[in-house]
């Protein structure tokens, strides 16, 4: 599947989004299109649908959680930019004129549907390239005694942020990463073996042996020695296959490294020497999966730029093409945008 603008009617086909209704996520159903309307706060027209199973209409809005949100299309997405801005809850009702109360409730109708968007489409594509690094980064949660970890799972060669996990720095939680990621990929469809690269933290070995068994991997964990906050010694530890498996620029950590300071830049939470630590782990955890969208469908990432071909190497013509972490995986066509994100029908199946 590849997703766009224009093809999202045909690709993804529309259902009736009414929990109530008999009809709800039917394929066997017609929907037509019936009228639009404006609403006092947004005088841009949205879709109607008519639901021909259980003969009602419905909005557009239905198929995310905004419906009855009072706010406009415009402020939704002015919302959601700034959320990956690292900017507060606070600040950006301050920013709307609204409530900080409203703004929690929109990021987690957002968070809601990212996490619906991204784990769908996951599933729908095999997602073929495969060299994954995992880290984990600090943060506070309510006091500031208890420590709070977000464990990240990152494709190197296509940027792709695969997914994360909240919690404690323990084996448990980087189970549930790998268990997760396992999921996206097929493993046994691959012809070369799943390259892995992480740190020393015993959790991730513990984590990826139990999970991953005996499928066709390799894993080199990179052991960096420090004293007193200076690198002393990197040493390189091939827990499974060896330097050959490794070649290129892949034996280290560096991307996840780098990536880690590209969230902690986006997420106001994990923001270093400041107070706006996390009081609630949920919000976070909405916050992460706005991000997580924003940083894989709708961003484009510069180094995955390609050089156009075939043109002369004039002042104004265009030299790159430029291309989202989604794009170089092969999951969609073009960057999307936050509207896609919230008028996408995507069926939730559990
Ligand atoms: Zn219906």
């Amino acid at each position: 599947m590849k997703l766009n603008h224009s093809n999202l009617s045909t690709e993804l086909q529309v259902f009736c989004p009414r929990r109530t209704c008999s009809y709800y996520q039917s394929l066997d159903n017609k929907i037509t299109k019936d009228g639009t309307y404006i609403t006092k706060n947004d005088n841009i027209a949205r879709q109607m649908f008519y639901c021909d199973g259980g003969q009602h209409r419905f909005s557009e809005t239905g198929y995310s959680q905004l419906f009855c949100k009072h706010g406009s299309f415009k402020e939704y997405e002015q919302a959601a930019k700034l959320s990956c801005l690292g900017v507060s809850t606070d600040g950006i009702a301050d920013v709307l004129t609204k409530d900080p109360r409203t703004i929690a409730t929109w990021q987690r109708s957002f968070s809601k549907k990212a996490t619906i968007f991204h784990e769908s489409i996951c599933l729908m594509v095999t997602l073929t390239t495969f060299f994954l690094q995992m880290d984990e980064l600090w943060s506070y949660l309510r006091t500031k005694r208890k420590q709070l970890w977000v464990f990240v799972g990152f494709e190197v060669e296509t940027r792709f942020w695969i997914n994360f996990e909240l919690g404690s720095r323990t084996t448990f939680t980087a189970t549930k990463l790998v268990k997760k990621i396992n999921h996206y990929f097929k493993l046994f469809l691959l012809k070369k073996p799943f390259k892995i690269t992480t740190d020393k933290l015993a959790a991730y070995k513990n984590a990826i042996e139990s999970v991953l068994g005996n499928s066709h991997y390799v894993y080199l964990q990179i052991v960096k020695k420090r004293i007193k906050m200076r690198l002393i010694t990197v040493q390189k530890k091939f827990v499974k296959g060896s330097k050959d498996d490794f070649t290129g620029k892949s034996q280290n950590t560096s991307y996840i490294e780098r990536f880690n300071l590209t969230l902690r830049q986006r997420v106001s939470y994990l923001q270093r020497k400041s107070l706006g630590y996390c009081k609630n782990k949920s919000n976070f955890n909405h916050l992460l999966w706005i991000n997580l969208y924003d940083y894989n469908y709708r961003h484009y990432h510069k180094s995955l730029r390609r050089p156009v071909v075939g043109q002369k190497k004039l002042r104004f013509n265009k030299r790159w093409n430029h291309r989202t972490p989604a794009m170089a995986m092969g999951v969609t066509q073009e960057a999307l945008t936050w509207r896609l994100l919230f008028l996408a029908p995507i069926r939730v199946t559990h």
